[in-house]
């Protein structure tokens, strides 16, 4: 059985957005530094930190974990699209949960100054907006797939925001056969309907694919579940899991055309 369509995760496989959070809290954080004297590092731990706990107690977070939308991405997301009627709790929350955010991470550090809060959760949305990050090898290793295979990007997330996300990067959604964004569907990743409507839109069996992705618990974990061929980018020499084994490994999107050979070459069984 030979590979005949690579399916993708977006972030941080095709898009580094890891990158463009960490430096968008950066420039935040320092902003925040010269107006009030605080710690730019220590402001950001706070900031994550008392983002988290808040997402965790709104009502939606069930529906959000479920979708596969983190903290983070909340701190500067539009819910606008996505039929789910929580799309719209998310985009009343949205505001107050932002602004919240930055103003207890402030707080915590003896700094009582909602205003300030406010000021920073605007200037993150905008600070993240304008780091619309792709990794060096994210276009060559498309552009030679492309020529050999239909593309399927498979992501988390909230329609509005992985739209925009793609927005972003200009050309990169052209490449796609087709794109499923799980706030468009029940569930996210790793639930199995979600990589089910996958193949469908491919009219292929599971083996015929390969799953590409950086998240064990999502992307590989779900590629196992249906048989699907996977690997797995492991860029920052994450400790490999007890419980989830990918198929293949790789540190760079370029070693994905050793790996499709590989299983290429493999006799059926
Ligand atoms: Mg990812």
């Amino acid at each position: 059985m030979t590979i005949k369509a690579v399916c993708f995760d977006l972030d941080d496989t095709l898009l580094w957005d890891e990158r463009s959070v960490r430096e968008a809290f950066e420039a935040t954080c320092q902003y925040a530094e010269q107006q009030s004297g605080i710690d730019a590092e220590q402001l950001e731990l706070k900031v994550r930190e008392a983002a988290r706990s808040l997402y965790a107690s709104y009502e939606t977070y069930s529906f959000t974990q479920n979708i596969g939308i983190n903290p983070f991405e909340a701190l500067w997301a539009h819910f606008t699209g996505g039929e789910h009627t929580a799309f719209r709790t998310l985009e009343k929350i949205a505001p107050e949960y932002r602004a919240a955010a930055w103003t207890n991470g402030l707080f915590s550090l003896g700094v009582d100054d909602p205003k300030l809060g406010e000021t920073c959760a605007e200037l993150f949305m905008t600070e993240r907006r304008n780091r619309p990050y792709v990794y060096d090898e994210t276009f060559e290793v498309l552009d030679r797939l492309r020529e050999r295979y239909p593309l399927l990007l498979l992501t988390n997330g909230s329609p509005s925001l992985q739209q925009e996300k793609l927005d972003g990067v200009p050309g990169i959604a052209s490449y796609f056969d087709h794109i499923v964004i799980s706030g468009n569907h029940d569930h996210g990743k790793p639930n199995r309907s979600l990589f089910e409507h996958a193949l469908d839109l491919l009219g292929l069996k599971p083996e015929e694919t390969i799953m590409v992705g950086d998240k064990l618990t999502t992307d590989i974990i779900g590629a196992i579940q249906m048989g699907m061929h996977n690997a797995w980018i492991n860029r920052h020499e994450m400790k490999p899991s007890e419980d989830i084994t990918p198929e293949y490994t790789i540190t760079c999107l370029l070693e994905l055309f050793d790996v499709i050979e590989t299983i290429n070459q493999q006799q059926p069984v």
